[in-house]
């Protein structure tokens, strides 16, 4: 399977995600109104806490419902000197309690473990996310070492696991996906990771592997934890739910199944006003490989960049941020159907 963008696809174009979103949602359901029935338009950010950086879309895996449009055919990734630009915001905004690596696959960019050392040097305290999807740690002898390194650095790990089971998995993140990511949990175990007390955390992550929201996340959470005990003695800390958003390759699987009218109205009926309370672009900010800001990983993705005078991490402007209007959009219901959902899982 190739990305959209090898296919040139339509929908690799984000002008055609958006054309799609806006013009299939009439304007008195769109998320605009309903931010205004609760006062709450335009969105204001608030404290900026998580600094989420996308270190490029090279992947070693092609999964069916990448927001990323990830793959081994996408080349773009950050250059050091972003990196650097990156790493003089994250030591002067004292503000930040996490910094969150994400891609594609984030290993994969040369420059990763010098990032990482560097964060680690320059905030001992603040918190380093990996967004890892496991099979990249057995894909090649030079990864092998990545639960060392994590350990090293006290990086946590998060990672996408669809289901306790292979053919779930496979089908939603392609052939052998499941064999190998227990194997990986295994030997982040065998690290520590996921382990009572190691102070090591192990976070797994559940998205539904069609259109509908996902169930109740402490409930995943117990059968997952009991399964992937019993079955393949893996432990792990906490269980995120995330909502599938309408946007890239699960757009175009929506599309293309003809589910994506009924999907919307699923999300749109499900809109919980403590969930759009709590939606992640109030307190976090997303960069992307090219060093351009965003309000959110999704807005990345549709090309949304920030409505203000910063716009890049070279030219950051904490006050101008501040001041500015989070972008929303009718993907922005997938944020707020149900529990809530966030690169952090259910927000209520
Ligand atoms: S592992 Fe993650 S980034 Fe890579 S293709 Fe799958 S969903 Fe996309
Ligand atoms: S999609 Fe992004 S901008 Fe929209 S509500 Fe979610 S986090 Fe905020």
């Amino acid at each position: 399977m190739k990305s959209l963008k090898a296919q040139l696809h339509p929908l690799s174009e984000s002008s055609q995600e958006l054309k799609v979103l806006t013009d299939q949602v009439p304007a008195e359901k769109n998320f605009e109104y309903h931010l205004r029935g609760m006062n709450l338009f335009p969105l204001k950010p608030t404290q900026l806490e998580i600094f989420q950086i996308n270190l490029g879309k090279m992947c070693n895996q092609v999964c069916k419902h990448c927001h990323v449009d990830a793959g081994p055919d996408r080349k773009e990734i950050m250059d050091w000197e972003t990196m650097e630009l990156c790493l003089a915001i994250i030591e002067s905004e004292k503000g930040l309690h996490t910094v969150d690596l994400t891609g594609g696959a984030p290993e994969m960019n040369p420059h990763f473990r010098r990032l990482v050392t560097e964060i680690r040097e320059i905030r001992p305290e603040i918190a380093i996310l990996v967004r890892c999807n496991l099979t990249i740690i057995l894909a090649n002898p030079k990864f092998h070492d990545l639960p060392k390194f994590f350990k090293e650095n006290r990086v946590e790990v998060i990672s996408s696991l669809p289901y306790f089971t292979a053919n779930r998995t496979d089908s939603q993140r392609g052939e052998g996906v499941f064999d190998k990511s227990i194997q990986a949990l295994q030997l982040l175990n065998a690290e520590g990771y996921g382990m009572e007390n190691s102070g090591l955390k192990l976070n797994l992550v559940y998205n539904p592997a069609g259109a509908f929201l996902p169930g109740s996340q402490s409930e995943l959470e117990a059968e997952f934890k009991k399964k992937l005990r019993d079955r393949f003695q893996v432990e792990f800390n906490q269980l995120f739910t995330i909502t599938n958003l309408p946007i890239s390759r699960f757009l175009e699987y929506l599309l293309r199944s003809e589910n994506f009218e009924s999907y919307m109205e699923k999300l749109i009926s499900a809109f919980n006003p403590a969930a759009a309370l709590g939606v992640m672009c109030r307190n976090t900010l997303s960069i992307g490989w090219d060093g351009y800001l965003y309000d959110c990983d999704f807005n990345q993705m549709l090309d949304l960049k920030l409505e203000s005078s910063c716009k890049h991490v070279s030219d950051w402007n904490n006050l101008a941020l501040k001041d500015r209007s989070i972008v929303v959009n009718n993907h922005c219901f997938g944020c707020t159907a149900g529990a809530g959902s966030s690169c952090g899982g259910a927000t209520t």
